[in-house]
């Protein structure tokens, strides 16, 4: 039991420890991951089951396409503009590195900060805890029982499934994000981190308002403007009853004891400022040191983002101010999986995220499959590396395969998270794990270890090439498009390759022995090894490398 300011609720504070500087992270390491049967990071269904139906959505693709392509461009542009870019990325990347190696001070500075200035701080180890302190909160708000709460767009309140929890306790969710009132309104799920409703069109939205907002003119048209007053007029009513008001963070300054919200619409600020009571609840990786460190941050975000120079609205509150604001400010600080993720030196650099979402909008698995298909509500590159390990690799075992591994995602990440190698990193994990947990080795482990038997031996590997030829007689149109099990698992997803009518070998010692009477491959070789001219580098053995030699001669 951990808390402060007497909120009376169990938390994780306990087992993040002090340490030295050193960049291993002296925090103490290996909490559970996120439990099973809360929250929304895991799907129903592997990625490549659900990837398939985003496949087939012609609309869905066309909508994806189109919105990613336009932020794509906006970001491009304002990034273009900034002659220290990298220098910025570098920065956060640093700060971030610096943040998680000492996660531990700088959460329980931000604690004592937020305490100070007439907060309270709530430590929640997973999505259970975290929801029992929210819903408590909500009922304990002032004298009259509070049926409705006022949301301004939090992914971590997803992640932790708050609303149905909310719901459970007879309270109403209201989002006030235009997008999350899109998805909200229609029983949907958000598919970006973003834009939640990037999957939906215009006359998607409208039908949407027209069946589901009460009080919305029956004439509305699918004009953007229109639709966007809409959503206003509707939430104006919430925002002016609520009383108590539920965000996520962006930044958390632990040397002051701020927190941040960044977004395009003002519903943050009106959620922010008019409810009596304001619940934040935060991941623990949300925290940075020091006030001048939001500097980076609000340069990186808002070109990565939504490609514009700075976010329209910024609203930093720092505890509580009488006659000002809200007069209960309370702070949720989460784990769910978090510290099991800083465990892996690897992948605690999934933690570095400060969902801008451009590797979302630059990804070329993400904008065919849209972001259901990840079953976790983060989807894209982030979501394939930051779900599994919230989860434990088991959860979500298909995820870390879910990309090409083309790189896009690393070149545009504001922080620079190394995407590609988390990816592959995670893979061995799964792999290593599947090995451990088999009595029998897999179809695969057999597979490669035939493989490695047939290579061995020379006599063995021709031979089995020469059976490989038998393969021919499956081609169609020099396509193969089905094997037999267990190579049927290649041609479910691709046409395997059409042997070639005579290996590489067959054609060297057919070709030499016509020009020479050459008898074999190994005659080939033996004739070129010796008549190859001899290398001038090789006699000297102290040569400087060429790059070396190069730079001395300049
Ligand atoms: S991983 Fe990088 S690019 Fe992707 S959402 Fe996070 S900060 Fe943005």
């Amino acid at each position: 039991m951990t808390t402060s300011g007497g909120s009376g609720h169990s938390g994780a504070r306990g087992s993040l420890t002090g340490g030295k500087v050193s960049p291993r992270a002296s925090t103490f390491l290996g909490l559970p991951t996120a439990p099973r049967g809360a929250g929304h990071l895991r799907g129903g269904e592997p990625f490549p089951v659900a990837a398939r139906r985003g496949l087939a959505d012609t609309q869905l693709r066309r909508n994806l396409a189109k919105a990613t392509a336009g932020i794509r461009a906006k970001r491009a542009a304002v990034v273009g503009e900034v002659p220290d870019w990298e220098e910025l990325r570098e920065a956060g990347r640093a700060i971030k590195a610096e943040t998680m190696a000492h996660l531990d001070r700088y959460l329980e500075q931000l604690e004592t900060q937020v305490t100070a200035r007439g907060g309270v701080v709530h430590w929640a180890r997973d999505a259970n805890e975290a929801n029992e302190i929210v819903v408590s909160l909500v009922r304990g708000a002032g004298a009259v029982q509070v049926h409705d709460v006022v949301k301004v767009k939090s992914i971590v309140t997803d992640e932790i499934g708050l609303n149905e929890a909310l719901a459970r306790a007879g309270i109403q969710a209201h989002e006030t994000d235009l997008a999350e009132l899109i998805v909200q309104l229609g029983n949907d799920w958000p598919s970006h981190i973003l834009v939640p409703a990037i999957h939906r069109n215009r006359a998607e939205i409208r039908e949407i308002f027209l069946r589901r907002m009460g009080d919305v003119d029956p004439g509305l048209t699918d004009d953007p403007a229109a639709l966007a007053e809409a959503a206003r007029l509707h939430l104006r009513r919430r925002f002016l009853s609520a009383r108590v008001g539920i965000s996520g963070a962006n930044f958390a300054v632990a040397q002051t004891g701020a927190l941040c919200v960044v977004e395009s619409e003002g519903n943050g600020r009106m959620c922010l400022t008019l409810p009596d009571t304001l619940i934040t609840v935060m991941g623990i990786e949300k925290v940075v040191p020091a006030w001048r460190d939001l500097e980076v941050f609000l340069q990186l975000l808002p070109r990565s983002s939504t490609g514009e120079r700075m976010n329209p609205y910024t609203s930093i509150w720092t505890g509580v101010t009488p006659g000002d604001g809200p007069q209960e400010f309370h702070l949720v600080l989460l784990d769910n999986g978090r510290t099991a993720a800083l465990a892996d030196e690897t992948g605690r650099s999934a933690l570095h995220c400060i969902r801008c979402s451009a590797c979302l909008n630059v990804c070329p698995v993400y904008e065919r499959t849209g972001g259901h298909a990840y079953g976790s509500i983060y989807p894209g590159p982030i979501g394939a590396i930051l779900s599994p390990q919230l989860t434990g690799i088991e959860d979500n075992a298909s995820l870390p395969y879910a990309s090409s591994l083309c790189g896009a995602c690393y070149d545009v990440c504001p922080v620079k998270i190394d995407i590609p190698s988390i990816l592959v990193h995670l893979r061995a994990r799964h792999v290593e794990a599947e090995r451990a947990a088999r009595r029998l080795p897999s179809q695969e482990a057999v597979t490669m270890a035939a493989a490695s038997w047939v290579m061995a031996a020379r006599g063995r590997y021709v031979a089995a090439q020469r059976a490989g030829r038998l393969g021919r007689a499956l081609a169609r149109h020099g396509r193969i498009r089905r094997l037999p099990p267990p190579l049927s698992a290649w041609t479910g997803s691709r046409d395997a390759p059409v042997p070639p009518a005579e290996t590489f070998r067959q054609w060297c010692a057919r070709r030499y022995s016509a020009a020479s009477g050459w008898r074999s491959v190994r005659a080939v070789r033996t004739r070129v090894a010796v008549r190859a001219p001899a290398d001038p580098l090789a006699r000297r053995p102290k040569a400087a490398p060429p790059a070396a030699r190069w730079m001395g001669a300049r």
